[in-house]
């Protein structure tokens, strides 16, 4: 169950469009709408799983929230100040407070530095600490919490296991002691054993220090360990948002059972949802009229020529879509 705590971030009505621009003079002939209003709470040791296919715009949604790309409308607003309206340079100190972890430590790591620097880095620009032995030990304690070892410190990335090398992703954002991880397809490119170690890594971490998470996925059956909340995302809009137990229990919209079709069941007694999406993912430059997920619905009625609200099923349950009611 969510608990009923003040949000720590609170988003409302996102929207992040990017510009398609064709032509000399770069004349802009529309957009795509990655997020189209998106409204989510997050408080202090909850987890939010955002699940979508590739190209729903769940990635949009990580990076607008930090800003690395400016939401075009909405609110975001960060223990009540709202993060749209400050400058670059006031920005700076929020950004502290939200940190990513993202899906591909290789990359994300800076295979030049040895792992003393990448953990250094965040602690020196954000001017944390006041003296070398404190920047020492800030991060050696971030380096076992993720459960390596100090020794490791002076060792480049490439001497790591991706296991090892996404723990010291996690280390740096840890480092600065941030509020919220949002962690973007953090554990994907790992095997499922590692993927196990990651995710209880990440719940152990966030049972002790109270961190809120954004955890950005494609694959529902990695969010049933660590996720109080489930919101489902179709073309930069959310179709379901429910507690992940009852969204795993009951999924109400069509895409969400479709989507768990596709998730092999911990319970081999448990009847499987036999819904499967149809066809491929339709472009957010050009999301088709009426309920965006029509074309693949299996569901589809002539009422879905139109665009169905998000409806409030019950405190914490909602889904677009015009099969369900407040009934149900
Ligand atoms: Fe399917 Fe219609 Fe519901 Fe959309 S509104 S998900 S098309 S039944």
């Amino acid at each position: 169950m969510s608990a009923p705590t003040t949000p720590l971030l609170r988003v409302r009505d996102l929207k992040t469009y990017f510009p398609i621009r064709r032509g000399l003079l770069r004349r802009q002939v529309g957009a795509v709408r990655a997020v189209d209003g998106l409204s989510f709470d997050l408080s202090a040791g909850q987890t939010l799983a955002l699940v979508g296919e590739s190209g729903c715009g769940k990635t949009t949604v990580g990076r607008s929230v930090l800003r690395l790309v400016e939401p075009t409308a909405g609110s975001i607003q960060l223990e009540g100040q709202e993060l749209l309206q400050l400058s670059e340079k006031e920005l700076q100190p929020l950004r502290q407070k939200v940190q990513m972890v993202f899906q591909d430590p290789m990359t994300s790591l800076n295979p030049r530095m040895r792992v003393r620097q990448i953990l250094s880095e965040g602690l020196k620009s954000f001017g944390i600490c006041k003296n070398p032995g404190e920047l020492e030990d800030r991060v050696a304690a971030a380096m076992s919490r993720v459960q390596l070892l100090p020794e490791q410190l002076d060792r480049f990335p490439h001497e790591f296991s991706g296991g090892q090398r996404q723990r010291i992703g996690i280390a740096r954002a840890l480092a600065v002691e941030p509020q919220v991880l949002i962690c973007d397809e953090a554990v994907s490119a790992l095997d499922v054993s590692i993927q196990a170690q990651i995710l209880n890594l990440l719940s152990e971490l966030q049972e002790e220090l109270s961190l809120a998470y954004l955890f950005i996925t494609h694959d529902l059956s990695v969010v049933r360990f660590l996720a109080h909340d489930v919101a489902v995302m179709y073309l930069g809009q959310i179709v379901e948002q429910a507690p992940s137990t009852e969204l795993f229990a009951k999924p109400e919209h069509p895409y969400t059972q479709g989507l768990l079709a596709a998730v092999p069941s911990p319970d081999p007694d448990q009847p499987r949802v036999q819904a499967r999406v149809l066809g491929d993912l339709p472009s957010p430059a050009s999301p088709p009229a009426g309920c965006r997920f029509h074309p693949r619905c299996g569901q589809a009625l002539a009422r879905c020529s139109t665009d169905p609200p998000l409806l409030e099923l019950k405190a914490g349950r909602e889904a677009r879509c015009w099969l369900v009611d407040a009934e149900s």
